[in-house]
């Protein structure tokens, strides 16, 4: 059921417009059905006593229940709530052409018994309240989807909403006549129509350096320079903040190019600080789409563009969607699946080649989402890096290894090392180290079966430090995806580890040539002299066993022995391989 259809059942079942406004969000703002009707019963004697419709006020308790501020010193939270609520009264008189009493739109006062009388007789509550409870619940969704797609801006870039140059009814206005300019823009079908939309990066630590005045100076720097470009075929917005966006025509890519190219070289000229803008474009094809819709894209792709190393500017594809979708799933879900226990330890056996036995296995995290099904780690670990999530998660997995190793010295199984991803966010500070130790304490298990897999990067003196401690600690250190990266000979040199695993492209690169077999030997060789362990990741064929056994590599781990399975069965089979079955 929609918000409005869940809404309008409510009213049918006697309950008054607050109550079925709030009621029909009660279940996202965390509340029973039964709590929501107290709560909102208040707003219906506010509407009798000060004549404003019941809805607008119960909307304001689900706009509050969800962006409002509860802690006095988060002033970004402060200002886009109260931003919102005055856009909320706007957009609501907009839509109702001027009428937020609730006599206005009922025609009769409620507070009047013979007015009561008439509303009563005439059934007029469900015949024109639900217009106003529609307006209401649209504005509403707009707004909570926003914030939605914005609550990662409040964890990493607060200051950025406390630069607002216009207020909220300036804006409505602003965007009024935006939308009329682009509408008649693409009423005409020969022209070619792109959305351009942008934002400075980092413009948080613009204003936390410099101030927030100087924030401001280089927004209206921009504006300045924006009304200079944008005549004609062309308009532009501030949407918020440093977010702008850029509506115009073009004849060909070549000029539509030309065109951002110079916006940056333009936003280039502001000499105080160095400005970098990202682009995301959006070439209008359907030119029936709606208007949100089309600037909806132009915004995918600047948020994909955001994350990108090598360029500032992505034209809008197809697959943003599916990826921003993917990426609104895990934000969403990721502390349910905590708390409800759906990430899963599963293992990869390593293997001796020469022995041709278990000689450890590697922990890997699986989301196993109760609708969605396996959720991968490629998926996921990238976004819940970003937002620092990942940290709970390898906690909790590093519990479970503690766990496994545990029972397997139980059993007397104690050649079994098991090795865990220690992600680059822990490297920040020293509180991983704690919770590996305790881990190991609560557990009482030997440390040495416990080991430590860090991405080698380019040298970086926070992995170089990191793995000291690791190691003074007494750790088993292991040099993950080595080969995949640049620097990886520096990084041996820099940092301590004791076992060099070898990454699977770098392997079926070295594979693919005689010259690339010829450095892969000299790799182990040269591992072997400095006394570093070594392992083969990703090996997938008999031919891969043979070379690595050949040149001296014995140890492996990968889809030709076995693959990544739940703890379970991997502890069945480690029974197995050694003779307890
Ligand atoms: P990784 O640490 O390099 O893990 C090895 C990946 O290669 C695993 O992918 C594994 O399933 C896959 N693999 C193993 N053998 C083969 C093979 O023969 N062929 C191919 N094609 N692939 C093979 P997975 O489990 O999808 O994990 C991907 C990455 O996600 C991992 O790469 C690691 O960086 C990260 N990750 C996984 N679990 C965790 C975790 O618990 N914590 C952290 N921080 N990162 C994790
Ligand atoms: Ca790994
Ligand atoms: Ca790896």
């Amino acid at each position: 059921m929609t918000h409005l259809e869940k809404a309008v059942q409510l009213q049918r079942d006697g309950y008054h417009c607050s109550q079925a406004i709030v009621g029909a969000f009660a279940e996202e703002l965390g509340y029973n059905i039964k709590d929501a009707f107290k709560i909102s019963t208040c707003f219906g004697g506010g509407m009798r006593e000060g004549g404003i419709c019941g809805c607008i006020t119960a909307s304001f308790m689900v706009l509050g229940m969800s962006l409002g501020f509860y802690d006095p010193q988060d002033k970004a939270l402060e200002m886009y709530g109260n931003k919102k609520a005055e856009e909320f009264l706007a957009l609501f008189k907009e839509r109702m052409n001027g009428d937020i009493t609730c006599k206005k739109i009922l025609g009769y006062n409620i507070s009047e018994p013979d007015d009561l009388a008439v509303i009563r007789k005439e059934k007029l509550m469900p015949k024109l309240c639900p217009r106003a409870m529609g307006v209401c619940i649209g504005i509403l969704e707009e707004m909570l989807e926003e914030f939605r797609g914005r609550k990662d801006e409040f964890l990493n870039e607060t200051v950025e909403e406390t630069v607002s140059v216009d207020s909220a009814v300036v804006r409505v206005d602003k965007r009024r006549e935006f939308m009329r300019n682009v509408a008649k823009l693409l009423d005409d079908e020969s022209n070619k129509v792109a959305f351009i939309q942008f934002d400075i990066r980092r413009f948080k630590i613009i204003n936390d350096l410099y101030g927030e005045k100087f924030g401001d100076q280089v927004l209206f720097f921009i504006e300045d320079t924006l009304r200079i470009l944008c005549r004609e075929n062309r308009f532009y917005m501030n949407l918020r903040a440093d977010l702008f966006i850029v509506v115009t025509t073009y004849d060909t890519y070549e000029e539509l190019n030309d065109f951002i190219a110079l916006l940056e070289k333009q936003f280039e000229s502001f000499k105080k600080v160095k400005l970098q803008l990202i682009f995301g474009i959006y070439i209008v094809e359907d030119r029936n789409m709606e208007f949100r819709q089309m600037e909806d894209r132009a915004a995918m792709a600047r948020k994909s563009a955001k994350r990108e190393a090598i360029t500032n500017k992505l034209f809008y594809q197809e697959k943003f969607k599916e990826l921003l979708y993917t990426r609104k799933f895990i934000e969403e879900n990721m502390k349910t699946a905590i708390a409800e226990k759906q990430f899963k330890m599963y293992l990869q056996p390593k293997y001796s080649i020469s022995q041709n036995k278990i000689v450890g296995a590697e922990a890997l995290v699986r989301w196993i989402h109760p609708q969605r099904g396996m959720v991968y780690p490629n998926e996921f670990i990238p976004i819940i890096e970003e937002n620092g999530f990942i940290r709970k998660v390898d906690y909790y997995i590093w519990e479970e290894a503690s766990r496994f190793i545990k029972k397997c010295s139980d059993l007397g199984i104690t050649d079994c090392p098991i090795s865990v991803n220690v992600s680059r966010q822990h490297l920040k500070d020293t509180e991983f180290i704690h919770v590996l130790m305790k881990d190991i304490e609560n557990m009482g298990i030997d440390k040495s079966l416990l080991e430590l897999e860090i991405t080698e990067t380019a040298n970086d003196e926070q992995i170089t430090k990191a793995a000291e401690m690791i190691k003074e600690d007494g750790f088993t250190l292991l040099m993950d995806d080595f080969g995949s990266g640049y620097s990886s000979l520096n990084v041996l040199l820099e940092t301590p580890f004791d076992v060099l695993k070898l990454d699977k492209k770098f392997m079926d690169n070295m594979m693919a040539s005689k010259k690339g077999t010829l450095i892969l030997e000299h790799v182990v060789a040269m591992a072997k002299k400095l006394n570093l362990g070594l392992l083969a990741e990703g090996v997938e064929t008999k031919e891969q066993v043979a070379l690595l056994s050949e040149i001296g590599c014995d140890r492996v781990q990968g889809y030709y022995y076995a693959k990544p399975m739940p703890q379970e069965e991997f502890f069945e089979m480690l029974l197995e391989d050694r003779g307890k079955k």
